[in-house]
């Protein structure tokens, strides 16, 4: 991708109205804009990182054999009727009507319909255990909507739904899901911290929050302090809540082996039983002919909040650094000389053989925003530390007399010298 073309409206100004790094950086970046209260466009750098997000996530969902499909957004009110939730979520769920003056409403979440969609179509024990997902918008009035996409109005979430014969199975599920969590995030960069969780509005007896350690979180958390260190088993075990729970005069260890710190919540799993199969009458039947109603668990993680939290957690006052794994792009290419005509020759070749020709669609294939711009050096810099690709390969014209560019990482600054055919070599394509 030619920067020249491309939509990223960068700016160096620091919007008034944000007061945390991931909303000022997300708007300095030109990743978001804001179109009502907490309500935002996603524009194509944002758009990359929910994509390479969402892949993330899918995969690890494919593993423990929970399938992609799409709910709707907009959900005929009967259903919630029916699971008597109509009344109970209350504000924050944006009701409509149609020309009809029938009742719809907006997703916020999607249990009815996954148990209806079960019941129409799941009648025998046979078909269970069954998970579904769906990454989706949704829309939750929230009261007091903040931090840009943090707690917004309008969101990405990923929310799975699964069915069970019995607790053990439903139990199964729910580990199972823990740990495809577990591996979600670590594989995006993040340390996610679960803590034992109340299920509020959900309702159930098993839940779980996945926390990522940021200052500007809106959770206290106490964990203990070998959690990081915790191997995966460990994990959904060990000493960890949020500061609505905790009570040190019950905490099971003591105070000097406690750790205190601010989370953002990214995930939260709950087990719920047979809560909405039997409100709702989804049944199947057991080898003998008997009615037997599901065991059911639901699994979100914000998408969207997402982006925020890892910014959070990376990025200095220079702008974000991107983990590689959910990178917009993975190398940016920066021409300081376009006037002179060696830079523009070796920063051309470079593009080309990274970016390839359309036709490889090799997984390995790296992707490379080329900042042809005819702007001053130091703009450059600027955009491409604020946009924080990891890594910069820089063309200018006293080294490339020697035929060499610079690779800097932009983590740790760190830069080192090479041929444009050694760069080549790094980040070209495979195929
Ligand atoms: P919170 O306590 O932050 O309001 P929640 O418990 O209401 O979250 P869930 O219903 O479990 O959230 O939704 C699953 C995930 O969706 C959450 O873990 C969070 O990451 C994300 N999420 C929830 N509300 C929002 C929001 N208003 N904006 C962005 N992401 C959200
Ligand atoms: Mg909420």
């Amino acid at each position: 991708m030619l920067f020249s073309n491309f939509f990223a409206p960068t700016s160096k100004d620091t919007p008034a109205d944000a007061k945390i790094a991931s909303h000022i950086l997300m708007l300095r970046s030109g990743m978001v804009s804001q179109a009502a209260s907490g309500i935002y466009y996603w524009l194509p750098l944002a758009t990359r990182v929910l994509e390479k997000i969402s892949r993330i996530i899918d995969e690890e969902q494919a593993r423990i054999n929970s399938q992609k499909m799409y709910f709707t957004t907009i959900q005929s009110a009967d259903l919630w009727i029916e699971s008597g939730r109509y009344e109970a979520y209350g504000k924050e769920m944006l009701r409509l009507k149609d020309r009809k003056d029938g009742d719809f409403l907006y997703s916020p979440t999607n249990e009815e319909q996954a148990t209806d969609i079960f019941r129409k179509y799941v009648k025998s024990y046979r078909g269970l255990p069954l998970c579904l997902y769906q990454i989706h918008w949704k829309f939750r009035d929230e009261i007091r909507p903040r931090f840009g996409v943090m707690r917004g109005r309008e969101f990405l979430m990923k929310d799975a739904y699964s069915f069970d014969i019995n607790f053990e199975g439903a139990k199964a599920s729910y580990m199972k899901m823990f740990q495809a969590y577990i591996r979600t995030f670590r594989r995006m960069g993040l340390t996610p911290i679960p803590v034992q969780a109340d299920s509020g509005a959900i309702g159930g007896n098993m839940s779980h929050e996945f926390q990522i350690l940021a200052e500007t979180g809106e959770s206290t958390l106490y964990y203990d302090k070998k959690l990081p260190t915790a191997s995966d088993e460990e994990l959904m075990n060990i000493f960890a809540v949020t500061n609505e729970k905790y009570d040190p005069n019950t905490s099971s260890i003591p105070e000097n082996e406690l750790m205190v710190s601010k989370g953002v919540e990214v995930g939260h799993i709950f087990y719920f039983g047979t809560k909405y199969s039997k409100a709702m009458n989804a049944f199947v039947l057991d080898e003998n002919g008997n009615k037997l109603y599901p065991e059911m668990g639901s699994y979100g993680i914000g998408v969207s909040r997402l982006i925020a939290a890892i910014i959070e957690s990376s990025h200095d006052e220079r702008g974000i650094i991107w983990p590689e794994a959910v990178a917009p792009f993975d190398v940016t290419l920066l021409n300081l000389h376009h006037k002179n005509e060696k830079c523009r020759e070796a920063a051309q070749k470079i593009y080309e053989a990274i970016n390839g020709h359309r036709k490889c669609s090799a997984p390995t294939q790296k992707e490379v925003l080329y900042d042809d711009r005819e702007i001053s050096i130091g703009e450059k810099f600027a955009d491409a530390d604020l946009i924080g690709i990891p890594w910069q390969v820089i063309v200018g014209e006293k080294k490339i007399k020697n035929n060499l560019v610079e690779l800097k990482n932009r983590k740790t600054g760190e830069i080192i010298e090479m041929s444009p055919e050694e760069i080549i070599e790094r980040f070209g394509k495979k195929c």
